[in-house]
């Protein structure tokens, strides 16, 4: 039945309901505003659905499972067989009780939820096409909006996505057998965190990577360590090729590469996944209708209180750039909302952590020591290995370390980078300290648990002042 067009209005109209959407509608009905979130597919977007959880699910378990197997020299002999299809059903069991609990945060705050998709028609005005057979479409006037529409995966010319042989994360996070072998075109985020998740469930690895080294813009001696553990995993590197086509060959595929000097390469397996970025999602709400300029990236730029060009109108999340991290789509979703209801929030990007889910995993946060350089500090920098660290040994884990760096003069941290067991959850200590304006003292001085792996930001911060007790001060 066609329902047709019923015309409806509200305060604040938010286009998508992933974190950045979804976290604006919250802490806009938080704020006493009338808020109406349209999501055209799942609401937890993509870090909900195929990004973040489902990643990092499979992750644990596919390092569970590799640890109880490698565990002889502590005395444990163990197999894990690996049921695929209950890896996956649980998976998505973690999936629809998080995004569950998104509609009902949503629903307690106040937000009205609208199926569909969401398109302007002019700047205050848009239009919502709900899903379904013939479900009508209704009209909602803004006040003002809030495009958090997200990204999706860049595809290759040639490496056309197919979700049989070429496939996208989403498409790996779904898997419902192990491949027995995967190309990973793209040592990125992506290309690293799911080819030790692979390989740790028995998959042989491939990784094809553009640049010459893995995740781009991280230092080279925390790369190093992911990339030699990855190598002890089994999987293979190329460096300096990119992937340019492929074709079938009996039951598999088989990727062309070129070098910039135009060496080709072939490499063949059952599945490819391409993770080579992703693009902002900018195209599906019309924004040019309503005055919202884009880059030729498709990217909503923005001010630090989350505006675009349009006054009335915001953005956040992966629409609006890099970095394209779910923490950061939070807090722009929580800037937005909270500059429309007239409080003085804004945008300050100094402490964004990332972190890299890989073996070892990788924390930063701030500004690196060369970094700092180029900003004009002089910086002075302490490290804590993990080797030296008692709660790591007992964990049977030897690599990696804590390095902290701050301004030699005033002792303020600007930055750490740790690689290492759970560097994910440590990394928020510096990233805390920074946001507080911390000193070096502040962190060394703080009584840390023992034995923790947390007391190694104490003695890196400690060493910085050549006072750490259980490293060798530099
Ligand atoms: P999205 O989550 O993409 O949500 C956008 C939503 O908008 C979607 O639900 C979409 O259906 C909806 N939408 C689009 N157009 C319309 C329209 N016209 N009308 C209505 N609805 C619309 N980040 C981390 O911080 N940590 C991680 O560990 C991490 N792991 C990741 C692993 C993978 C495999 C991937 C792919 C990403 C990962 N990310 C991670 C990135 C993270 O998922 C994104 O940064 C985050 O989801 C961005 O949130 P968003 O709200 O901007 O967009
Ligand atoms: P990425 O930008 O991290 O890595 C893409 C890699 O592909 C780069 O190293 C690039 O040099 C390489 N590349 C590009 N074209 C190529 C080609 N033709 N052949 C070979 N290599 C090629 O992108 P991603 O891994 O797709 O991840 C996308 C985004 O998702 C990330 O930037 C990040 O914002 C987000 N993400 C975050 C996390 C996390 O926070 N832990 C995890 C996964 C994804």
């Amino acid at each position: 039945m066609v329902v047709g067009d019923i015309s409806t209005g509200t305060e604040v109209l938010v286009i998508g309901g992933g974190p950045g959407g979804y976290v604006a509608a919250i802490r806009g009905g938080q704020l006493g505003l009338d808020v109406t979130l349209v999501e055209a597919d799942a609401y937890g977007g993509t870090c909900l659905n195929d990004g973040c959880i489902p990643s990092k699910a499979l992750i644990h378990v596919s390092g569970l499972a590799h640890e109880v197997e490698h565990a002889e020299s502590m005395g444990l002999h163990a197999r894990a067989d690996v049921d695929m299809q209950g890896l996956v059903g649980w998976k998505d069991g973690v999936v629809d009780q998080l995004t569950g609990g998104v509609e009902k945060l949503c629903k307690a705050n106040g937000v009205n939820l609208l199926s569909g998709r969401a398109e302007f028609v002019d700047e205050h005005t848009a239009r919502v096409v709900h899903g379904g057979d013939g479900q009508g479409s209704e009209s909602i006037e803004f006040e003002h909006a809030i495009v958090a529409t997200g990204s999706r995966p860049i595809e290759l010319p040639g490496l056309a996505f197919d979700g049989e042989r070429i496939l996208s994360s989403a498409d790996v996070l779904s898997l419902e057998s192990l491949p027995e072998s995967l190309l990973v075109v793209g040592g990125g985020y992506i290309g690293m965190e799911l080819s030790t998740m692979l390989a740790k469930l028995g998959t042989e690895v491939t990784v094809v990577e553009m640049l010459d080294d893995i995740l781009p813009g991280y230092d080279e001696d925390v790369t190093r360590l992911v990339r030699k553990r990855a190598e002890g995993l089994g999987i293979e590197f190329h460096f300096g090729e990119a992937a340019q086509g492929w074709e079938e060959v009996a039951a598999a595929a088989r990727v062309r590469t070129e070098t910039e000097d135009g060496e080709t390469s072939e490499y063949t397996a059952e599945r490819v996944l391409v993770a080579v970025g992703r693009q902002p999602a900018s195209d599906t709400c019309n924004v040019e209708a309503a005055g919202v300029e884009s880059t030729d990236r498709g990217v909503i730029e923005t001010d630090d209180a989350a505006r675009t060009t349009v006054e009335h109108i915001y953005a956040v999340g992966d629409v609006a750039g890099e970095p394209m991290l779910a923490h950061t789509a939070y807090r722009e979703g929580h800037v937005a909302a909270e500059v429309i209801a007239g409080e003085p929030s804004r945008l300050d990007y100094q402490a964004i952590p990332a972190a890299v889910f890989t073996d070892p995993e990788i924390g930063t946060v701030g500004l690196s020591a060369a970094e700092a350089e180029a900003e004009g500090f002089e910086p002075v920098v302490g490290e804590m290995p993990f080797r030296a660290s008692g709660r790591a040994l007992t964990l049977g884990i030897e690599e990696g370390f804590v390095r902290i760096v701050a301004d030699a003069e005033t002792e303020f941290v600007l930055g750490g980078q740790i690689v290492g067991p759970e560097a994910s959850e440590l990394i928020a200590e510096v990233g805390l300290a920074i946001e507080m304006g911390a000193r070096l003292e502040d962190i060394a001085a703080t009584i840390h648990t023992h034995p923790t792996l947390s007391e190694a930001v104490g003695e890196a911060a400690a060493n910085a002042r050549g006072a750490a007790t259980h490293t060798l001060n530099r």
